[in-house]
């Protein structure tokens, strides 16, 4: 099921073609590496990681996705109001002024403080709910969550808060895109042991969790009873080598078209900087996308996109809203011309892991990027 434009066909016409029959394909192959038992919390932030985050979710859900996981609570509030009903993990930590918005959208916060989580249960009894919340451990990211040597007492407080239900206990890799890295078996065997100790003391939350796309792909063992990943929904690989695990299909396409053509002369310079100078003739194609379209500024000079199956390098500085192509030895180019920045034409195809590594990046960066012209995602 390709979400493709269609009607607009103007040259110069940048899109972003996002192909939800992908989104819904890796969702089955993060099933088929977790089997039947272990539930997927989809990860939709940042807009679905560009592409998109309600039709994205609802891809996941038609997929089987049991829950979605969001950065913040305002993503949350925006599935909320396009209908979506799944549950949604806040992923970041919520500010106390937030906790209205979590309680009317029956959104499931983060807690990673007991200072946070006793305000949130005071607020949720004050309107009369019970708010189902999961608590993260600081296993070895460093970033949000209780520390490993005070979780258990402090998990256990916070599951006596008469208004919070702690429905999932968890914490985040920092390393699981390398196999067999012994700092993330460090964390998961933390982990373990916190959970183990807080079902001693009772404390027997349903949902244990840790694995994000690395997680699930090299790590069965962290499987436990819920996965979160992201970057492998869209297509995306978190790792080099990973090709041989599973069967990823890219969701996002990034595409314009030739806006103007030229012939120049050897010696010609070409864009801000006079960053390219011609070293012979070359017939050269203005595109309208640019680093306002999160083609970063860094692809100036290194990247190429593809015209008609072949490969046209970037010359000069990419600007902000327009690029220029050497499209010498493309056959028979012409203004209108499909150039794909990024996915296939033809044998030839352009990754976000292409781009990233030309911009000295992360894919997840290049994908987040992509589209940020909101008019411009099909
Ligand atoms: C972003 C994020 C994920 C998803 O990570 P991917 O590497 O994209 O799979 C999972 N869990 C948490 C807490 C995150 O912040």
């Amino acid at each position: 099921m390709t979400e493709a434009g269609g009607a607009d066909t103007a040259a110069g016409a940048t899109r972003v073609v996002v192909d939800l029959g992908a989104i819904e394909h890796n969702v089955a192959a993060a099933r088929g590496l977790v089997g039947p038992d272990v539930e997927i919390l989809a990860v939709v932030k940042a807009d679905a990681y560009g592409h998109g985050a309600v039709r994205a979710a609802q891809a996941c859900e038609r997929a089987g996705a049991a829950a979605l996981g969001v950065a913040l609570v305002q993503e949350g509030v925006e599935l909320r109001r396009a209908g979506i009903s799944l549950p949604i993990l806040i992923q970041t930590l919520a500010d106390s002024g937030e906790i209205d918005a979590i309680i009317e959208n029956k959104l499931m916060p983060t807690v990673a403080s007991l200072d946070f989580a006793r305000e949130l249960s005071r607020r949720a009894e004050a309107a009369g709910a019970t708010v189902d919340v999961h608590a993260d451990i600081d296993t070895g990211m460093g970033r949000i969550g209780f520390e490993p040597e005070s979780a258990v007492e402090q998990i256990a407080e916070v599951n006596r808060l008469p208004s919070l239900r702690l429905d999932g206990l968890y914490t985040h890799f920092s390393n699981s895109e390398i196999e067999d890295d012994p700092w993330t078996l460090r964390q998961l065997e933390t982990f373990r042991e916190v959970a183990k100790c807080l079902a001693q003391a009772d404390v027997r939350p349903p949902r244990l969790h840790a694995a994000n796309s690395g997680g699930v792909i090299n790590y069965p063992a962290a499987h436990l009873t819920l996965v979160r990943p992201g970057l492998m929904l869209y297509g995306v690989y978190p790792g080099p080598g990973l090709e041989e695990k599973v069967a990823l299909r890219p969701a996002m396409r990034f595409e314009t078209r030739i806006a103007f053509l030229k012939e120049i002369e050897k010696g010609a310079p070409l864009g801000y900087g006079r960053g390219f100078i011609a070293p012979g003739p070359m017939r050269v194609a203005t595109a309208n996308v640019g680093y306002a379209d999160g083609y970063p500024w860094r692809l100036s000079n290194v990247a190429s996109a593809l015209v008609r199956a072949t490969r046209a390098p970037v010359v000069g500085r990419v600007s902000m809203d327009q690029l220029l192509l050497d499209v010498s030895s493309v056959p028979d180019v012409a203004i209108g011309d499909t150039i794909t920045l990024m996915g296939s034409d033809g044998d030839e195809r352009i990754s976000a892991d292409d781009l990233a590594g030309w911009a000295g990046t992360i894919s997840y960066e290049i994908l987040c990027g992509v589209g940020k012209r909101p008019a411009s995602r099909r």
